[in-house]
């Protein structure tokens, strides 16, 4: 029998036996382990004993970024320390950073549910996967390498940046894989290109962590180098890291590993369930989590579930692209807008480039405007920018219901980094 990381679960039934299952250990496990825990689940009027069905996550109370960063250095843990055998913590820009703890089988169950990523990417044992991401406490790039060899695939940990080098690993390795942000895939993109690689290199997949690619960027990514399939990765520390889904081939969605976690769309302010196929923000509960469990964990993130059956068969859930953060919404003259809807809107017009700026100003009016700066494609005469402009103004009045200033650039002219581009300049005083 060839080697397996798909669950060995088959029905929908199954599968929700093994989430009771999962949820009642969660909660009996962090009020016996965490005296926080304890105090919440008491506070809610809820215990270990009260979980019969599902339905019951539902009662439990909710867990957020504050928990984690009041109980620094090691907020949550409800095993003894002893058990712990890494931590692994994020940037954190504002307030405390957040530190999370692993027992070795919490980083076993991450390395197996990893390597079922790259089994949902169809890769092989003879595929070669350089890892661009970084390596160290505040990144999960050794989550990319330890999966990596579980799977068996040849491991190059080339670690981020340094195109040069990641040229000549490309070059001399034949490298089949490459798992980097997508900003860094469209910097390597055109560096193939410009340095005439294309023919040289092997490189058939690209799986893009940490952050958010835009449709016109993946597009571009594919075009230049010839790939069959290009992935997102979702993951956060709180939840092990990155690898918590992928898409299959077919692109569908992310499969998410419903055996490993519970996941709830709620309204961010409301806190309740919005209909199947809404957008909302992702709550997480852990079910097999030992150092640090999360109950009703708040993401922040928003996306939606996916609904009906994949095309692939799997039993496995599927939500959409990380649509943004519930955090991220700006608020335009009484609008609610995600910057991933501007995306969404951007990628279906054809003409343009693959980065864009979203510019807020209030003027001497009083009154609030958006102004969007996107690229014109390249190759493109700029003789058509009146009708790009007004092309990208119609769509987004149409499909998000506001007005926007759109100024056309050449393209090339807005930066790019191999890190997280920064795409929204509210410049109001609010
Ligand atoms: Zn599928």
């Amino acid at each position: 029998m060839t080697q397996t990381f798909m669950p060995e679960i088959k029905t929908e039934e199954e599968l929700k036996q093994l989430q009771l299952e999962g949820l009642k250990w969660t909660v009996r496990h962090a009020y016996e382990g965490s005296s926080v825990y304890r105090k919440k689940l008491e506070d809610a009027g809820v215990g270990p004993e009260d979980i019969e069905s599902l339905g019951d996550l539902r009662r439990l109370p909710f867990t957020t970024a504050q928990d984690l960063q009041e109980g620094y250095p090691f907020p949550l843990l409800s095993v003894p320390l002893e058990k712990v055998v890494r931590i692994h913590a994020s940037s954190g820009t504002t307030g405390k950073r957040k530190v999370l703890c692993y027992t070795q089988k919490d980083i076993d169950d991450w390395t197996h549910f990893f390597a079922r990523c790259y089994e949902m990417a169809e890769i092989t044992k003879e595929d070669r996967v350089q890892i661009a991401v970084g390596y160290g406490i505040w990144t999960a790039g050794v989550g990319f390498q330890l999966a990596c060899e579980k799977f068996g695939a040849m491991a190059i940990p080339a670690g981020p940046g340094n195109l040069d080098m990641q040229c000549q690993f490309l070059v001399d390795f034949g490298s089949t894989v490459m798992c980097c942000t997508a900003s860094m895939g469209l910097l390597m993109a055109e560096e193939v290109n410009r340095r005439g690689l294309r023919d040289k290199i092997k490189l058939k997949k690209m799986i893009f962590g940490s952050e958010r690619s835009s449709e016109a960027m993946r597009r571009r990514i594919k075009e230049l180098l010839g790939l069959e399939h290009m992935f997102d990765i979702p993951g956060m520390t709180e939840l092990y890291g990155p690898g918590t889904g992928l898409e299959c081939i077919y692109h569908t969605g992310i499969h998410y590993w419903a055996d490993y976690y519970i996941l709830e769309i709620l309204d961010p302010e409301t806190l309740e369930p919005v209909p199947e196929g809404e957008t909302g923000e992702m709550v997480v509960t852990t079910l097999r989590k030992e150092a640090v469990p999360l109950i009703r964990y708040r993401t922040r993130d928003l996306s939606r579930l996916i609904p009906g059956k994949c095309p692939c068969g799997s039993i496995l859930p599927r939500h959409d692209r990380i649509l943004g953060r519930s955090d991220d919404m700006i608020i335009f003259r009484a609008v609610n807008i995600y910057p991933g809807q501007i995306d969404h809107v951007l990628s279906g017009i054809e003409g343009i480039g693959s980065e864009y700026q979203i510019i807020l100003e209030r003027r001497k009016d009083g009154k609030d405007y958006m102004i969007l700066k996107v690229e014109r494609d390249e190759g493109r005469a700029s003789s058509m920018d009146a009708d790009l402009m007004r092309k990208v103004k119609e769509e987004i009045k149409k499909q998000i219901m506001v007005s926007a200033e759109v100024q056309i650039v050449s393209y090339g002219e807005l930066p790019r980094s191999e890190r997280k581009s920064k795409r929204v300049f509210d410049n109001r005083d609010l």
